[in-house]
Parts: structure tokens; sequence; C-alpha cells
């Protein structure tokens, strides 16, 4: 054996992080391996999807993905915080729902408790619930998933990290004041123009109002925004009623489309995962979330 061999190891003085996954579907996991960069600036420590950890260590930050949907999630929420000097609640489960708080629905929730073969697995809380009814947060960082670069400024610099106010600022759509369609046209049907807004296009795309950061993936391929990065600034801290009133004063102003029909589609899956589960995450003691600790 070598003398370099033989020579003590070197105790790391990078940063340490650990990824508490909660309920979800581990899709931040994956966006967050994608943001590599932080391989060389930080020491991952705990995340299950790829490290076999037995318990979350004594970390510089934790990331919480998921929402709280057991009884085993609150369990292991509460003591990993403890180890923690810095807590960031991730994506939309975490937040305000996503594909957790599916679970909430009845026939859902009645399935598994009449499989008596499921009883092994843990208790289902009576609702699911967002991780700040349980625990304090110093960061939110909201998308279903955020990308690898939000990731990376909520790891590296959360305070410089500048996002732009709504997901329309970084669209580059431009919105036409004389094509005002009559009728929606549903989600991801027909030929879509490359360059014009997809409100005038007929889709119900609610990018006007919702938070900026994630560069509009969606919206430059011609998909309409779901909503997934949550309320814009001037409307987080009003409540989920103040971001749904504001998407439809502006369908009013753009559209000819008649009010039902914009209430029912309001209500469709797509944005059902994200709109109406912010409303219903809102019903609690909890106060808004200060607009500071959100990036
Ligand atoms: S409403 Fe949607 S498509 Fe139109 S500019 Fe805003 S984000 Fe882009
Ligand atoms: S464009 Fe909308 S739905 Fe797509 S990632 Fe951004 S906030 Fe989410």
């Amino acid at each position: 054996m070598t003398e370099e061999k033989n020579a003590p190891k070197e105790h790391s003085v990078l940063p340490r992080f650990a990824v508490l996954q909660l309920s979800g579907c581990a899709g931040c996991e994956v966006s967050l391996l994608n943001a590599h960069e932080w391989v060389e600036k930080f020491e991952l420590t705990y995340m299950p999807l790829v490290s076999s950890a037995y318990d979350v260590p004594e970390v510089d930050i934790l990331l919480i993905s998921g929402g709280v949907r057991t009884d085993e999630d609150v369990y292991h929420l509460q003591s990993a915080v403890k180890k923690a000097q810095r807590v960031v609640a991730v994506g939309t489960c975490a937040l305000s729902g996503g594909v957790a708080n599916l679970g909430n629905r009845d026939e859902v929730r009645q399935l598994f408790l009449m499989e008596q073969h499921r009883r092994h697995v843990p208790r289902l809380l009576p609702k699911s619930r967002p991780v700040d009814d349980f625990v304090p947060i110093d960061l939110y960082l909201p998308g279903c998933p955020p990308t690898p670069e939000l990731f990376m400024g909520a790891l590296l610099d959360p305070q410089g990290y500048q996002a732009s106010l709504t997901v329309c600022q970084e669209c580059g759509r431009k919105k036409l004041k004389d094509m005002k369609p009559d009728h929606l046209l549903g989600f991801q049907k027909g030929a879509v123009d490359s360059e014009i807004c997809l409100i005038n296009q007929g889709y119900l795309c609610v990018g006007t109002s919702t938070r900026g950061g994630c560069r509009a993936p969606c919206t430059r391929a011609g998909h309409p925004c779901v909503g997934c990065r949550g309320p814009s600034n001037v409307l987080i801290e009003k409540g989920s009623q103040a971001w749904l009133d504001t998407i439809q004063r502006v369908f009013h102003s753009m559209t000819n489309v008649p009010e039902k029909e914009l209430h029912d589609e309001l209500l469709s899956p797509q944005l059902a995962l994200f709109l109406f589960q912010f409303s219903d995450y809102d019903g609690g003691d909890r106060p808004p979330r200060p607009k500071e600790k959100v990036l």
C-alpha cells in the first residue's frame, strides 16, 4: 500500500445537505439530479432515491419534498428538521398538494381503507397537509418540479436569485388586442402559432398571474401554463381566491369566452392539480406565506 493511500481522509468542508422525501412522486429529486453543478459545491448526505444512508444526519440545508400524507411523514418531518440549520420546502406537494393530495378524493381514500391487505402501509392522515402546517420553513421553492436552475438558486444564493414576476414575462409570446377567441380549445389541441399568446389562440393559460422563475418551458413549447409555480408575488399574500379572480379577469378582458365555460375549464384535472389544491390548503390557521421567503 502506498503512503498516500494510508494517509487519514480529510473531512469534507463542503456544506452538507439532505433531501427528505415525504409523499410525492420523486420528480423533484430527478430535477435536482439534473442540476449537477451542486456536486462540486455540496456534500449530499441523504436522499433515499440515490443514497442508502439510514437516517437524515446533521446538515446545513434540508430540502423537503412531498406532502404530509401519512403518520410516518409527520414523524420523519419532525425529527429531520431538528438536525438542519436551514429548511427548504420544495415542489408543489410540499407546498400545496400535488399528486399526494389526490388521496384526499373520497374514492381514492375508500379504496385504501377497504382493502384489508393494504393495512400494513403507513396510516393515512384525514387530509394531506403542507409541510409548514407542522414545522417552520426558511424558504419555499414552488414548482412541479422546480427546474434545475431554481434548485441551484435555492442551494447557492436564494437572496440573489432574480426571478421574473410572472410566467408571462418569461414567455415571450405577443398579446394581441384584436384577437379574441369566443371559446376555449381545450388543452394541447390544434395547431399552435409559435409567436402569439396562447390566450389569444383560445388556450387556458394562467401564466399572467403565476410566479415566474421557471423560464416558461411549457408555453415556449406551445402548452398552456397550468400554474405549477403558484401565485405571483402580488397575489401570494392575498390568498388563492385572489389568484383565481385575477385569472378570470384576464380572460374577460382578452377573450369572449362565456363565464360558465371558463369556470368549468378551470375545474379541469390539469388545473385542479395546482389551482384548487392551493385553495384547499389555504383553509387552515396558517398565515399567508411571506413573499420574501418564496423563490
Ligand atoms: S398568457 Fe401564457 S402564452 Fe400568453 S404571454 Fe402569458 S404565459 Fe405566454
Ligand atoms: S410554464 Fe407554468 S406550468 Fe410550466 S413550469 Fe412554468 S409555472 Fe409550471
